[in-house]
């Protein structure tokens, strides 16, 4: 299928590994001239180099946390004119609920609600103007039915999703849409550092701990990036138009619900 992207520009943030990278992968073989982001030079650059031989897509590497307002404002100076925003950025650490601090939810709320609300509120005026442009936001599967170990991710994540659900029926008629992609568990690193965890706290291997989770999941596996990506680009594309303000599952069928 043709996805109708040649020539559209995308900014893909957190993009050098997992998820983000994913995403860029899809659109740079839909033919999207790309700006990626990560913090790390080293992996963002090799992604980068990685997408323009494969896929000869002209691609930018722009280097930063992109919660950070300083460095967030560089990304955005070369990415310049967006079409497509793919917003991302780490997860919080799991804990107890009895863990966290003020500062643990600001971070969060920076990270996770602040950080992408402050990437559309730059570009969404832009590709109102042009009249067209789509965002798709990497969040959780953990807006849909909560992951205790994960609050801060629970919480800061919900309240984006709340902040889209009425941010993109003002910007539809725009011929803007704004959805967000909720991943279960994907194959990355974000998966082996929760993994890991579970190995402290309770003494399995790795293995183990993977097969574990993976026996809970009707599909009795992980996602992949790929995966992800594909669904990604198709938000994205011409042909999802009428996609607006929508919370869409990846989880191999782990959330058990009707609709
Ligand atoms: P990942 O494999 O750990 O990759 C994270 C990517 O984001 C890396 O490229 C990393 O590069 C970059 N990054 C992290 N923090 C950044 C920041 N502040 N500024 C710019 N780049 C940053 O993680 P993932 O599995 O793809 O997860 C992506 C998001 O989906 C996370 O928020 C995660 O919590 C969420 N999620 C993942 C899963 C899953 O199973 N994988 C499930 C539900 C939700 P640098 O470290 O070099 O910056």
């Amino acid at each position: 299928m043709d996805l109708g992207l040649k020539g559209k520009r995308a900014l893909v943030c957190a993009a050098s590994k997992g998820l983000g990278r994913g995403c860029a992968e899809a659109l740079a073989e839909a033919g999207v001239a790309l700006t990626i982001n990560a913090r790390g030079v080293d992996a963002l650059e090799a992604t980068a180099q990685h997408l323009r031989d494969t896929y000869g897509a002209p691609v930018t590497a722009a280097a930063g946390d992109i919660t950070d307002e300083a460095a967030r404002a560089e990304v955005l100076a070369a990415a310049g004119k967006v079409d497509i925003l793919v917003t991302n950025a780490g997860g919080p650490p799991p804990g107890l609920w009895s863990d966290w601090d003020r500062e643990h939810f600001i971070a969060a709320l920076d990270a996770n609600m602040l950080t992408p609300i402050a990437l559309m509120k730059a570009l969404l005026p832009g590709m109102m103007d042009r009249g067209w442009g789509r965002v798709v936001n990497i969040t959780s599967s953990s807006v849909k039915s909560p992951i205790p170990q994960l609050g801060l991710s629970n919480a800061a994540r919900t309240g984006l999703t709340g902040y889209v659900a009425g941010t993109s029926r003002q910007v539809a008629s725009k011929g803007v849409t704004i959805n967000n992609l909720c991943p279960g568990i994907h194959a990355t690193d974000r998966a082996d550092a929760l993994d890991t965890a579970v190995t402290q706290s309770t003494g399995v291997t790795l293995d183990e701990a993977r097969a574990t989770r993976a026996a809970t999941i009707p599909a009795r596996r992980y996602g992949t990036s790929a995966e992800f990506g594909a669904t990604c680009a198709f938000l994205c594309s011409q042909h999802a138009g009428y996609i607006v303000g929508q919370n869409i599952v990846l989880d191999g069928g782990a959330i058990v619900a009707t609709i």
